[in-house]
């Protein structure tokens, strides 16, 4: 008798989207089946590595196929690992698997954008749902005394298991195809659908009994020998990619490891929707025969947006991460191929400039990542950094090297602001100092920037400095028009620390300011600005009131005519005195981005207004 169970809820959901929906190129489904059947035959090639006693050792491990037109039915059969009773539930009907688990996630985190979404994710084996009236799987697992099963269902609610007898290992798929597709139940259409991807799969396939594909790994092929076509091909079928790959890097080596090796960018950063985090997906093989489809040891953290193949001769087959020598193996490997695409980008970026600012656009945010994270590459990593500058036009950016290259004989430092956008920091006190002595200054928007530049530190042995620190030198300038005399300037500064009190952690006349009377300054070397911000955005409401006091720096432009009318009128006009202490204080603060509290400010601002 067949049992009959549900699906679970979360692949009925993804099941309704993958049929109802979302794929327009049905035609996928089958690549989906093989890929799992070569899948199966690859975990059969591992398990033979350990295993003795296996089911049926004498199987051909390969794939077949077969189109019946009059009963309107496709077969796929492969001799692979197969799966018991209970793996069928698992793998078939529960979400356990990573690949639907992601996809289910980003379809419901992206709402509108879902067509983004296609072919970022292998939705694999349900996507047979398209075309199919009804599934039937027999499968048998690799394990001599396991019972064979019949999995069936129409992809609707549940599905049905019954034991069957006179099963080899592994697992046959059988399709009955809904009316407007039984064309996939007819040779010719199943042929032009393996053509296209079947190169790329490393046992043979059998269509109706004729071989279809010549075992070839397209990595070990020369590169002046592979089409484009072929190319894009290769990484439709090895990432799940529907669409192009933005960059591809196929190259070899044989010292200090044999390596081949073809790497691919895609068109779209998945993670920019704030959507799941990628998973590492360049495979490991070692001599065509897949070791791991997706090492998390092989590439740095930052390198998961790649997709592609490494293949090298010097790797063990049963490679195990528990042993040292073969940890280190892995991480040679992942160092040679990480070197390999750092200087494959910065070719890029020298040759194909535009091409190259489009990637970083798109995938800019893990070469900072990778910039302040990697220590092993942070020096090839950080010459591909690019930022807009006080002397680049908006939108154009410039990379560390071309700054260093246009710096002064006199200037040590590498300077940067962080703002939320090219007119803020214009705008705001900081630069004016550093214009003024003709110095360059980095601009940066991006909330991660202020970690890069913390954790990278220096450049071609420049400091980075951020502009706005405190303990920011800058050297002598000649400046326009006459100073606060330095007495007025002394007592100045000591009637604003006693007014201000503990809102400022030091007062002091600056030579950084130009057009500005006043501006505050990060005293916190280990909290900035923008540490702060984010920090109080994060805090749950009604806990402001906890932030520890802000100790800012107070710096004064002894030029300006707003410090020199203070000076004048502390003594004649106390009360006068006290509310412009306080509104430049506040509006050095709003320029820096940390006034927390504008609504004292509107009401000073209101008293100031009465007396005018
Ligand atoms: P994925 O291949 O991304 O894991 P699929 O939906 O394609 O997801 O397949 C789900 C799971 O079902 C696979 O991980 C595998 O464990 C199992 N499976 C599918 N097809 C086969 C097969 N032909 N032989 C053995 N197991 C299979
Ligand atoms: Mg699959």
């Amino acid at each position: 008798m067949p049992e009959t169970h549900e699906f679970q809820a979360e692949i009925k959901q993804l099941l309704d989207i993958v049929v109802h929906s979302l794929y327009t190129e049905k035609e996928i489904f089958v690549r989906e089946l093989v890929s799992n059947a070569s899948d199966a035959l690859e975990k059969l090639r591992h398990t033979q590595l350990t295993e003795k006693a296996i089911a049926d050792p004498d199987l051909e491990l390969e794939i077949n196929l077969t189109t019946d037109d009059k009963a309107q039915t496709l077969t796929i059969q492969d001799h692979g690992i197969g799966m018991t009773r209970d793996e069928l539930v698992e793998f078939l009907g529960t979400i356990a698997h990573s690949g639907s688990k992601a996809f289910l996630k980003a379809i419901k985190e992206g709402g509108a954008k879902n067509d983004n979404l296609i072919g970022q994710f292998g939705v694999g084996f349900y996507s047979v749902f398209m075309v199919a009236k009804q599934v039937k799987v027999y499968s048998r697992s690799w394990q001599a005394d396991a019972p064979a099963h019949v999995w069936t269902s129409d992809g609707s609610g549940s599905y049905t298991i019954e034991e069957v007898a006179d099963q080899t290992r592994g697992t046959k798929i059988i399709i009955d195809l809904t009316d407007e597709e039984k064309d996939y139940a007819t040779s010719a259409r199943i042929k032009t659908v393996l053509e296209r991807y079947s190169a790329f799969v490393s046992f043979p396939i059998n269509l109706n009994g004729e071989r279809i594909n010549k075992v070839s790994a397209l990595w070990l092929r020369s590169k002046n020998e592979i089409t484009d076509e072929e190319y894009t091909e290769f990484y439709k079928f090895q990432a799940h990619a529907w669409d192009e790959p933005r960059l591809k890097l196929h190259f070899s080596a044989d010292a200090p490891l044999a390596i081949n090796s073809i790497l691919f960018v895609p068109q779209s950063n998945t993670e920019k929707f704030g959507m799941t985090r990628a998973e590492p997906a360049v495979s490991l093989y070692c001599r065509k025969v897949l070791i791991d489809p997706a090492p998390k040891d092989l590439l740095p953290e930052w390198g998961r947006f790649l997709k592609g193949v490494v293949d090298s001769e010097d790797l063990p087959l049963n490679i195990s991460r528990e042993t040292m020598q073969d940890r280190a193996l892995i991480e040679k490997l992942g160092k040679v191929i990480t070197t390999r695409f750092l200087k494959f980008l910065a070719e890029e970026a020298k040759n194909r400039p535009e091409d190259f600012d489009k990637f970083y656009d798109e995938f800019g945010i893990f070469i900072k990542e990778g910039a302040a994270t990697d220590f092993t590459h942070k020096d090839a990593l950080a010459k591909l950094l690019r930022f807009e500058s006080s002397r680049t036009d908006a939108g154009k950016t410039t990379s560390l090297a071309d700054y260093v290259s246009r710096m002064g004989e006199e200037q040590k430092d590498i300077y940067f602001l962080i703002g939320s956008s090219r007119a803020a920091i214009e705008r705001g006190p900081y630069l004016e100092g550093l214009k003024a002595r003709n110095l360059e200054v980095l601009y940066c928007f991006e909330a991660v920037d202020d970690y890069v530049m913390r954790n990278l530190r220096e450049f071609d042995g420049k400091t980075l400095t951020a502009a706005d620190s405190a303990d920011l030198k800058l050297g002598d300038h000649e400046s326009e028009g006459e100073a606060l005399d330095k007495d007025k300037l002394d007592a100045l500064i000591k009637w604003l620390k006693e007014t201000l009190g503990n809102k400022v952690a030091e007062v002091k006349s600056s030579d950084r300011l130009v057009d500005s009377p006043a501006a505050v300054l990060n005293a916190d070397q280990f909290m900035s600005p923008q540490m702060r911000r984010m920090m109080k955005a994060m805090k749950p409401e009604g806990e402001a009131g906890e932030a520890p006091p802000m100790q800012v720096h107070l710096e004064l432009n002894p030029r300006h005519a707003i410090v020199k009318r203070l000076a004048e009128i502390k003594d004649a006009d106390h009360e006068k005195a006290v509310l412009m202490a306080e509104q430049l204080h506040d509006n050095a603060l709003l320029a820096a981005g940390l006034l927390e509290d504008p609504s004292t400010m509107v009401q000073r601002l209101y008293k100031l207004l009465e007396q005018v």
